[in-house]
């Protein structure tokens, strides 16, 4: 998968804050590992495909983005509190 492919794939932003989790759904494969290690519980799984369902109690950690094995999630945090991109 080049850059430029990744680059077209449909996202879907959640935002909060100045705080962003963006999902690529195609390439999710629903394994949970994201939603097992979040600390917060922000995710979940529907439909074999990762969901945010509480951004509002995300600690921008960024293990769901690191962790994930697809490249399927990335966070930007707001600035606020932890890492920021
Ligand atoms: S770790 Fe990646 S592939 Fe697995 S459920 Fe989370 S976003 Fe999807
Ligand atoms: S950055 Fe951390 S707290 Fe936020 S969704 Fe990912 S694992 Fe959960």
């Amino acid at each position: 998968m080049s850059a430029e492919k990744a680059r077209k794939e449909p996202r879907v932003v959640a935002e909060h804050e100045g705080r962003q989790i963006t999902i690529i759904p195609r390439y999710c494969k629903g394994c949970e590992i994201c939603v097992k290690l979040c600390p917060k519980s922000v995710l979940e799984i529907k439909d074999f495909k990762v969901h945010v369902a509480r951004i509002q109690d995300c600690n921008e950690c960024m293990l769901c983005e690191i962790r994930c094995p697809d490249f399927a999630i990335e966070v930007v945090g707001s600035g606020k509190k932890g890492k920021s991109k």
